[in-house]
């Protein structure tokens, strides 16, 4: 390439100042804003990797998960109730990450050639049940990346391709895009009975949404190569992917599964008809009995999972409706319990919290009312308490805030007790 000595042009690919937006003198060098950019990516993928590599040995010697019954029991700090699914979870993860070993165990022969499949988890339960908290939760004791996604917003984009890739996107933002650790988090996917195909005959009424969905679900749960758009969207040719291994990602589906209980007990009572199964003492319609416990996968198949989705969730666990008693637990019992959450914010304006066991029970109770099980809590609580907040930081006199069983129930204010003053009952602290 002949030019002129005296034109300026970039030291590194030779293009002149007219033919590149921008040229940066150096001390008897140029460098044009091109090939910035491809030096920026050469380091960024060069010293990118062996930040992850060396990050990976370290984690790799390092990475300890505690036995199935020490992860129940740091779950029992955060949830309460659902001892059938805490325990099956904390087996299922325990044995994933066991699996996720396999190659640096040393063992027999043979054991050579059997291949730890992944058990990614279905949870099917009541929707505030606690399906988002015990994942969510699993991924802190583990102290590995987590995101949550709604499989819903998979089905409005269309058909399968890019937007699945986007789940792992979400996953790599949760892990500050370090990719070694993103490949060992956890993923919930929610609503995940919402793709159900409509119907089981496939070849009369496509589904085209939900079924594809699922389609599209099926790889990444199962463990590929994918290439994720940073940035997220669609993908185009001319943008650089990230690589992301999700064979050692753990993904948790949940739905609510409306409908399915139905179909269980439609399928017990045709078998206790004709082959009188262990089942048939059970009965059913029993408000204590959880009918989801009995789940098949033909059950799922009728509800409109495919037999290949239902293959890549082999682990499948219920939750049952929360009782008045637990939701009074959730209240006070966990390390994040409401109560304790609003008790910490009065005390950091000088003031006690003081909730009577009455108004503990009446909050349940309304929250049963609701039917949206431990989440109705959050929100009964904060309208409760909104004139409180409003006023506690701007009142230095207030000693105690009483919430009684009337102030639930909205027949008076929550109970004031001045510094100055005695008890002040059903005034509000303004
Ligand atoms: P879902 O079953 O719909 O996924 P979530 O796990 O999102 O329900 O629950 C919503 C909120 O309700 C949680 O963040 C938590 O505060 C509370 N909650 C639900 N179930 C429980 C539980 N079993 N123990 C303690 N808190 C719970």
């Amino acid at each position: 390439m002949a030019r002129s000595s005296n034109l300026t042009m970039c030291s590194f690919c030779g293009k002149s100042h007219s033919e590149v937006k921008k040229l940066i003198a150096g001390p008897g060098v140029y460098i044009c804003n091109e090939c910035i950019e491809v030096c920026g990516n050469i380091l960024e993928k060069e010293l990118g990797n062996t930040a992850s590599k060396g990050r990976t040995a370290a984690e790799k010697a390092g990475f300890k998960v505690p036995a199935p019954a020490k992860l129940r029991d740091k779950l029992n700090d955060f949830v309460i109730g659902q001892e059938n699914a805490k325990k099956v979870l904390s087996v299922a993860v325990y044995n994933h990450y066991l699996r996720l070993r396999q190659g640096q165990v040393q063992l027999g022969d043979e054991f050579k050639d059997v291949d730890i499949e992944k058990s990614n988890i279905l949870l099917l339960g009541p929707t505030g049940s606690g399906k988002t908290l015990l994942a969510r939760t699993l991924a802190r004791i583990l102290d590995v990346p987590f995101c949550i996604v709604d499989a819903t917003t998979l089905t409005e984009a269309g058909y399968v391709g890019e937007d699945v890739e986007n789940i792992i996107l979400r996953l790599l933002q949760a892990s500050d895009f370090d990719v070694a650790r993103a490949e060992r988090g956890i993923i919930y996917v929610d609503e995940i009975d919402k793709i159900g195909r409509k119907t089981e005959n496939v070849s009369i009424t496509r589904d085209v949404s939900g079924e594809g969905v699922q389609q599209a679900l099926l790889k990444i749960l199962e463990g590929t190569l994918c290439n994720v758009p940073p940035q997220g969207g669609r993908k185009h040719p001319q943008q650089e992917y990230i690589q992301v291994n999700t064979e050692k990602i753990l993904f948790v589906c949940g739905g609510a599964f409306i409908g399915l209980e139905n179909i269980i007990k439609r399928r017990l009572g045709r078998n206790t008809l004709g082959f009188h199964t262990g089942e048939d003492s059970i009965n059913l319609d029993d408000p204590t009995v959880n009918v989801l416990d009995f789940a098949q996968p033909e059950d799922l198949l009728h509800f409109g999972l495919i037999p290949e989705f239902i293959g890549r969730l082999p682990v499948v666990s219920s939750l049952r409706k929360l009782t008045e008693d637990e939701l009074i637990h959730i209240l006070t019992d966990p390390r994040n319990a409401l109560v304790k959450q609003y008790a910490k914010q009065l005390a950091m304006s000088g003031v006690k919290l003081e909730v009577t066991h009455d108004a503990l029970r009446a909050l349940a109770a309304e929250a049963v009312k609701r039917g949206t099980g431990a989440r109705a809590l959050r929100s009964i609580f904060e309208r409760m308490m909104l004139d409180v907040m409003f006023d506690v930081p701007s009142n230095n006199d207030i000693e105690t805030v009483t919430i009684t069983e009337k102030v639930v129930n909205g027949l008076e204010q929550p109970v004031i007790r001045r510094k100055s003053a005695g008890e002040d009952p059903a005034t509000s602290a303004a």
